[in-house]
């Protein structure tokens, strides 16, 4: 098999531990970078080699596209993962490290800029016959065609941004009249967030689920996919909470959504990991958006087939056909994230400092992806993720045992985090029948204030 000697991990925190422990069992040396924030980081300490690639601002490390490239020619690195956020969706620093004969892990410039572009990557699901939320077919122009869609596919509506992410560029117009506002507001906060004030509408789901599809492809017209992860745990659309397989699914409909989403990326010739987002109501799902890279709940996937996905990525980038079918891929009991986020329970304001103490849960079914530790200091530059909870059980009942269990050994001293949150959510009667929707967190915090901690 063709292998990688040494791979550069563009990244940090728990992703970038994440890609080092893959990369260490296929025998592969690592290069970590990090910023001057970062010197005394996990990531730093476990790798092989490490560059300092420039000051704490993200833009001028992390993003810092030359600053990486004179990282691969120093160390020698064949390869660069990029992990999730920074340059993970950056189609042109694919395309840039190609140019150089650095290979990228992940999938090709032109499928992150297709799926990138949200408008783009409808057209595309549609076409590769995944089903769609009724909206507009493309990007809305002026207020007549939006109040004419809009009055076609019925209100409630929702404005979105075609550039996207984070939940941002996002308005619901409950009727006619709040239409033009809305659009306005998506636009300017496109305008300014992504730097692209394209908007198209869509049809406002009610009480939908978060249901998304793990796939894997080689490119070369293989591509299987490995379950359901149920992500509609979220706050401000970000998601906190994440399980797999879904409680809303059974097994013939779990298969039908996955075999769309397979024959949808054989057809594509799609490259690497990737996940196919979908809202879920009343039986049906509706494709909102295609992530081109590995994301923050994989694990829950991992947990309940057995494969590192990270492992398969690397494989692939470095030329190896996809050698897990569809027949190997077996869903074997339940698993469950926690993001745990250096941020107050109920207000979430960030609270970056010095964790005194730390003391990670263990023992059956139990795993940590962190980079944190007792005396490290968490920078304010970056995102508030410490690290996550993921449990695996043989059944739901027992997943959600094992949670509140390993929630309760868990001790991150010294900063404000939201462990106590998921003490109180494990304990609901909703979470543990599994009776949730996208608003459910939200609903559950205003009501709850001040009893959660
Ligand atoms: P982003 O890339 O900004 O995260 P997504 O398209 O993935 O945007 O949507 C994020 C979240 O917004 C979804 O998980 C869901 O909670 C909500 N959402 C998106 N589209 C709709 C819709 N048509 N109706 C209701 N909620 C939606």
């Amino acid at each position: 098999m063709q292998m990688f000697d040494k791979i550069l991990i563009a990244n940090r925190g728990e992703i970038a531990l994440r890609i080092l422990r893959a990369a260490k069992e296929l025998g592969i040396a690592t290069v970590a970078v990090h910023s001057t924030a970062d010197a005394d980081a996990m990531h730093v300490k476990l790798a092989d080699e490490s560059v300092c690639i420039g000051p704490p601002p993200a833009r001028d490390s992390y993003l810092n596209i030359p600053a990486l490239l004179s990282a691969c020619e120093i160390t020698g690195a064949e390869a660069v993962h990029p992990g999730y956020g920074f340059l993970a969706e950056n189609a042109r620093f694919a395309e840039i490290l190609a140019e150089h004969e650095i290979a990228f892990i992940g999938p090709t410039p032109q499928h992150i800029r297709t799926m990138g572009d949200k408008i783009e990557a409808k057209r595309t699901a549609k076409g590769l016959n995944i089903p769609c939320v009724p909206g507009s077919d493309g990007a809305i122009d002026n207020d007549k065609d939006a109040l004419k869609i809009a009055a076609e596919i019925g209100y409630p509506v929702l404005v979105k941004a075609s550039a996207g992410g984070g939940g941002r560029g996002m308005k619901v117009a409950q009727t006619a009249e709040e239409l033009p506002n809305a659009l306005a507001m998506a636009r300017s906060e496109a305008k300014a967030a992504f730097g692209d004030d394209a908007v198209y509408l869509e049809k406002f789901l009610d009480k939908p689920r978060h249901i998304e599809i793990q796939i894997l492809g080689d490119g070369n017209g293989r591509a299987i996919y490995l379950g359901d992860r149920d992500c509609s745990l979220q706050r401000r659309h970000q998601k906190l909470f994440e399980e797999a397989p879904s409680p809303a699914l059974n097994n013939s409909q779990r298969q039908e959504i996955g075999e769309i989403c397979a024959a949808a990326m054989r057809k594509l010739d799609y490259k690497s990991a990737g996940t196919i987002e979908f809202l879920y109501e009343d039986g049906r799902f509706y494709f909102i958006e295609m992530n081109t890279r590995i994301q923050v709940e994989h694990p829950v996937t991992e947990m309940i087939t057995g494969y590192d996905l990270v492992n398969e990525q690397i494989k692939i980038a470095a030329g190896s056909p996809l050698s897990i079918t569809q027949e190997d891929v077996i869903l074997f009991g339940h698993a469950i994230e926690c993001r745990i986020n250096a941020e107050h329970p109920t207000t979430f304001r960030p609270s970056p400092g010095k964790i005194k103490y730390y003391h990670p849960p263990g023992g059956l079914g139990v795993r940590v992806d962190s980079a944190a530790y007792a005396g490290y200091t968490i920078p304010p530059y970056y995102d508030s993720l410490v690290g996550k909870l993921i449990v695996h059980g043989r059944t739901r009942t027992e997943a959600l045992m094992r949670l509140r269990r390993a929630l309760d050994e868990f001790i991150v001293d010294g900063i404000d985090t939201t462990i106590p949150l998921f003490r109180s959510l494990v304990r609901e009667a909703d979470i543990q029948n599994g009776a949730y929707d996208i608003h459910w967190l939200e609903k559950f915090l205003a009501a709850n204030d001040l009893k959660v901690g």
